[in-house]
């Protein structure tokens, strides 16, 4: 079953855009107010930058098992996510999943779990603060 956002909104925090001169890690300004997210995270979805359309998160696209449902990245308190390089460098093993933080607080334990179990199942990952 193939999954979707829901309330998640973890990437508008932890990937960079161009566009907007944001920094990976730091809050959209573009995020809607609490009170307005029953319409979506983003106040400018219609309208939202190429990049954030293209963006899609390794657990929203994954379909073998890596990640569980309740392992979203809100929940995780970061970004699952694979490079073209991370890909291309594994060469049609499992590439190396980086996982970008949604903020300065170390890992938490939900998120060392899950890096453990990958790392018991021979993938390779990375956590990455901002
Ligand atoms: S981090 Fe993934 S699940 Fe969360 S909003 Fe972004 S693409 Fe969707
Ligand atoms: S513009 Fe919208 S979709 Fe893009 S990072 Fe900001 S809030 Fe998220």
């Amino acid at each position: 079953m193939s999954r979707s956002c829901g309330p998640c909104f973890a990437c508008c925090i932890a990937i960079g855009v161009r566009q907007l001169d944001k920094k990976p890690g730091r809050w959209c300004p573009l995020i809607a107010a609490p009170t307005q997210r029953a319409q979506g995270a983003c106040s400018v979805y219609d309208g939202r930058p190429e990049e954030c359309r293209k963006f899609e998160c390794l657990w929203l696209t994954e379909t073998i098992g890596l990640l569980k449902d309740e392992e979203r990245p809100d929940r995780l308190g970061a970004v699952p996510w694979v490079s073209s390089e991370a890909a291309e460098a594994a060469g049609g093993n499992l590439p190396t999943i980086t996982f970008y933080a949604t903020s300065n607080v170390p890992e938490n334990t939900r998120l060392r779990k899950v890096r453990e179990r990958m790392q018991r199942e021979g993938i390779t990952t990375v956590f990455q603060h901002p």
